[in-house]
């Protein structure tokens, strides 16, 4: 029997008016949507679980709760530590963030900064600052890596080889190590862009790399046992997902456990 671990990635939660301001928009969610789906999972009795049990448990190091699930937070962005941060303590749950590091140290010397992403192409919006990683990190949540400029990492190998996929990690990984005093051991591939050469080079410096896809009409990717931490799948979360669909991603993975 194999089990599957649901691994929800988010981008942003914004108040219901300004998410209703969005529309149906690729990674925007309101937050009265996501404290529905926050409430299923604890009313299903689903464990939400740390990215490290997990990578863990796919090492056979570790076991995990029968109905296991993980929340990721892409990109740093500050609604992650405004709306979701306080809505999770209070729920007793924890997450994991993967920050853009260029975002962070505008963000921190109190400037903006204008980033490229699929879910909704070149736009500037507030990320949080180290100081409220550090509260993150304080919180429990575990700080994942995501590059310093939010490259396509494959088309950064294509232009500059290893070395440009190395400059992106060492950049970020350095100002972890340097404003949270530590190096992140989990990598978003930003865009889901990868390269099996990408995964060679990451591979030296993380103890997993999660892939991330964008499909429409949704398609859902799971985690199981049978996964390599090389290739860790999950679903994107936003507006455009209907609650059943999101039950669905459950009721998919519950029949396997
Ligand atoms: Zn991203």
């Amino acid at each position: 029997m194999t089990q599957r671990v649901p691994i929800l990635v988010y981008h942003h939660v914004y108040p219901d008016d300004e998410a209703a301001r969005a529309g149906a928009a690729a990674g925007i969610i309101g937050v009265t949507e996501f404290d529905r789906q926050m409430q299923y999972l604890l009313c299903r009795e689903w464990t939400v679980v740390t990215t490290s049990r997990v990578i863990d448990w796919l090492r056979r190091k570790g076991e995990l709760p029968q109905r296991a699930c993980v929340l990721h937070f892409d990109n740093g962005w500050l609604d992650t530590y405004t709306v979701v941060e306080p809505r999770l303590r209070e729920l007793g749950i924890s997450a994991t963030s993967f920050p853009i590091t260029s975002g962070v140290v505008a963000a921190s010397g109190g400037t903006g900064l204008c980033v490229r992403t699929l879910t909704e192409g070149s736009i500037e919006k507030p990320f949080m600052t180290w100081q409220l990683l550090r509260q993150l990190a304080e919180a429990g949540w575990e700080i994942g890596a995501h590059t310093h400029t939010h490259c396509k990492v494959a088309d950064q190998h294509d232009r500059e080889g290893d070395a440009g996929v190395l400059r992106e990690v060492e950049q970020s990984d350095q100002l972890f190590r340097e404003h949270l005093g530590f190096v992140p051991e989990h990598f978003a591939y930003p865009s889901g862009s990868r390269s099996d050469r990408t995964d060679a080079v990451l591979r030296e410096r993380y103890q997993s790399l999660r892939l991330w896809r964008w499909d429409w009409p949704i398609q859902w990717f799971f985690t199981d046992r049978a996964t390599s931490r090389w290739a860790i799948a999950c679903q994107n979360i936003d507006s455009r997902v209907g609650f059943e669909q999101f039950e669905r991603i459950f009721h998919e993975s519950a029949n396997l456990s």
